[in-house]
C-alpha cells in the first residue's frame, strides 16, 4: 500500500509511543491509531465496503475523522467528507452524487441522519460512540495489504461552492502525499510540532495544511470541534501549541479578544493564514505582537498549496501570496495563456503532482478546468519584479466601471483600515452612466454606529475615485462559508438591488 492508508503502519513502527491525536480528555499514540484504522478497516469490509467504494463521514473535528479516512485508504475505498454545516437536502446530494455507500456520522447528526431520504446507495451507517465503537472493539486487528497505488483516488471533497451545485474534486494519495510533503518543505516542520487543530477537517485546509503533514512526520494534532478564540488561548498555553493554521477571520478573533495583550503564546512557532485575503491591519496587528504570518493560497483542487511565502520573506513581502511550494508549477497568464508582464493582471494556473485529475463524473466541467494541463484557478493576480505572486481578486468578482477593471479586494482592505469596521464586502451594482459602479456593505464593530458619509470620506485619497464606492450600506453580518470565504453570490443577491 503506496496510500494514506499505509501511514498509521508506517508511523506506529518509527514512533510507535509518540502521541497521534489528543481530543478532549482522549489521547491516541501512533500504535494506537493504528490499531484502531485497522480494526475499522475489517469492521468496514466486513459490512460490505470495497475497493473503490465511497465511505462519507459527517461530524465535526473528532478521532474518528482520521480513523476512517486511514481505514478508507487500507481498503482502498474513497473517503468522502461532508460539511456539518449544510442542511439535509445538500448531504443528501452530496452523499448521492458520490454514491456512498457507508457513512460514519456524529452523535448529533443521527436526527439529520434519519431523516435522508431513502434513495442514496448508502447500506452501512455507523455512529460514533455507538455502533462505530462496537464495530472497532470486535473487529481483528491483523494487518490488510490491499495494493493501493498514488494515482488511486483517496478523497472525494466537494469544493466550498461559493456558486452553483458543489463539485467533487477527487484527489490521490499521491496529489495530498506531495502537498504533505510541500508544506513539511516549506513550513521546516519538525517531529516535535503540536499543531491546534480547530479549521474544520471537512475543508482542505484543516485536513491538508495542517493535520497530514504533521502526521506524516510524525507530531501531536490537537483536534478542537469548533473555533473558539477564548478557548484558543487556554489550548496554546496547555498544549504549548506550535504550529496553527486559520482563515483570517479566526486570526482576527483572536487579536481582538480581551485576553490577547496577557496571553502567553511563547511556544507559537508557525502561524499559516490562507484561504482568503489576509488583511493588511491583520499582519500588523501580529507583527505588533512579535508573531509573523506565513501566508498560503490554494484550492480544494490542488490539495489544496499553491502558494506560499515563507519566514524569510513574510515581513518584506507582506500582503503577497508567495511563490509556488517545492513541486508546485504557477503562472499567471492572460487569456491565450501566454505569461503576463510585471504588474499585469492575468489568471493564475497551475500544474503539478499535487492537482487533482478531475472532478467525480464530471467530465466537461473536468475538461474546462484545464487548459494545456494547467488548472485554471479563476484567480487574478499579479506578480512582482521578483517572482512574488500578489492576489487581486476573484476574476468573476471584478467590477467593470466606465470601461476600468476595479477589483473588490483592494477597496476592501482600504475599508479594514477603518477602526469601526470589522468585515466589509464591496460588489458591483447596476449603473447608467457607468455601467456598474461598486458598493460596499460594511458591518460595524460591536457597540460602533457607522455613518455612511463618513466611511466614503475615509476612503478619498487612498483610491482612485472611480474606486471609491457610490453607496455604503451598514448591515449585522455576512454571508460566508464554513471555511470563512465571503459568499459574494449572496451578497449581491441581498444588497444588490436597493
Ligand atoms: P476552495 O474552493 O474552498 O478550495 O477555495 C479556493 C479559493 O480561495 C481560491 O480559488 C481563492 O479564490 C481563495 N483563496 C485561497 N487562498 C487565498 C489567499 N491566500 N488569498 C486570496 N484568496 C485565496
Ligand atoms: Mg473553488
Amino acid at each position: 500500500n503506496e496510500g494514506l492508508g499505509s501511514w498509521p503502519a508506517r508511523r506506529a513502527r518509527k514512533t510507535p509511543h509518540r502521541t497521534a491525536l489528543i481530543h478532549g480528555d482522549t489521547t491516541r499514540t501512533y500504535a494506537g491509531l493504528h490499531d484502531r484504522t485497522t480494526r475499522l478497516a475489517h469492521a468496514l469490509r466486513a459490512r460490505g465496503v470495497r475497493r473503490g467504494d465511497r465511505i462519507a463521514y459527517l461530524g465535526p473535528n473528532h478521532p474518528s475523522y482520521l480513523e476512517t479516512l486511514f481505514a478508507a485508504g487500507t481498503l482502498g475505498a474513497v473517503f468522502v467528507p461532508l460539511n456539518i454545516r449544510l442542511a439535509g437536502p445538500e448531504i443528501a446530494y452530496q452523499l448521492a452524487d458520490s454514491g456512498a455507500r457507508a457513512l460514519v456520522y456524529g452523535p448529533s447528526y443521527a436526527g439529520l441522519v434519519a431523516g435522508l431520504p431513502g434513495s442514496t446507495d448508502v447500506r452501512v451507517y455507523l455512529e460514533v460512540g455507538g455502533e462505530y465503537e462496537a464495530a472497532v472493539a470486535e473487529a481483528p486487528g491483523e494487518p490488510i495489504d490491499e495494493p493501493v497505488g498514488a494515482d488511486d483516488t483517496c478523497i472525494i471533497m466537494y469544493t466550498s461552492g461559493t456558486t452553483g451545485r458543489p463539485k467533487g474534486a477527487m484527489l490521490t494519495h499521491g496529489n495530498l502525499t506531495w502537498n504533505a510533503i510541500n508544506v513539511l518543505i516549506d513550513h521546516d516542520l519538525v517531529a516535535d510540532e503540536r499543531a491546534l487543530v480547530s479549521a474544520p477537517l471537512f475543508h482542505t485546509a484543516g485536513l491538508n495544511m495542517l493535520t497530514l503533514p504533521v502526521l506524516l512526520k510524525g507530531g501531536t494534532c490537537v483536534l478542537v470541534e469548533a473555533f473558539d478564540p477564548d478557548a484558543t488561548f487556554d489550548l496554546v498555553e496547555r498544549h504549548r501549541i506550535t504550529f496553527m493554521f486559520g482563515v483570517p477571520t479566526m486570526f482576527d478573533q483572536v487579536a481582538r479578544h480581551p485576553r490577547w495583550p496577557d496571553a502567553d503564546l511563547s511556544s507559537l512557532r508557525i502561524l499559516t493564514c490562507g484561504g482568503s485575503p489576509v488583511p493588511t491591519p491583520l499582519i500588523a496587528a501580529y507583527q505588533e505582537r512579535g508573531l509573523t504570518f506565513l501566508q498560503g493560497y490554494g484550492m480544494t483542487e490542488a490539495a489544496p498549496g499553491t502558494l506560499f511565502l515563507d519566514a524569510e520573506h513574510a515581513v518584506a513581502k507582506a500582503g503577497s501570496a508567495g511563490v509556488p511550494h517545492f513541486f508546485s508549477d504557477v503562472r499567471v497568464v492572460r487569456p491565450d495563456l501566454s505569461p503576463v508582464g510585471t504588474g499585469e493582471v492575468g489568471e493564475i494556473v497551475v500544474r503539478g503532482p499535487h492537482v487533482m485529475p478531475g472532478y467525480w463524473g464530471l467530465p466537461e466541467e473536468t475538461a474546462a478546468s484545464f487548459a494545456d494541463g494547467w488548472f485554471r484557478s479563476g484567480d487574478a493576480a499579479q506578480v512582482d519584479e521578483d517572482g512574488y505572486v500578489h492576489i487581486v481578486d476573484r476574476i468573476k468578482d471584478m467590477i467593470i466601471s466606465g470601461g476600468e477593471n476595479i477589483y473588490p479586494a483592494e477597496i476592501e482592505d482600504q475599508l479594514l483600515a477603518h477602526p469601526d469596521i470589522v468585515e466589509c464586502a464591496v460588489i458591483g451594482v447596476p449603473d447608467d452612466k457607468w455601467g456598474e459602479v461598486p458598493r460596499a456593505v460594511v458591518v460595524p464593530r460591536e457597540g460602533a454606529v457607522l455613518d455612511p458619509d463618513e466611511v466614503l470620506a475615509s476612503l478619498a485619497g487612498r483610491l482612485a475615485k472611480y474606486k471609491i464606492p457610490k453607496s455604503v450600506v451598514v448591515a449585522d453580518g455576512l454571508p460566508r462559508t464554513a471555511s470563512g470565504k465571503l459568499l459574494k453570490s449572496r451578497v449581491r443577491t441581498r444588497y444588490g438591488n436597493q
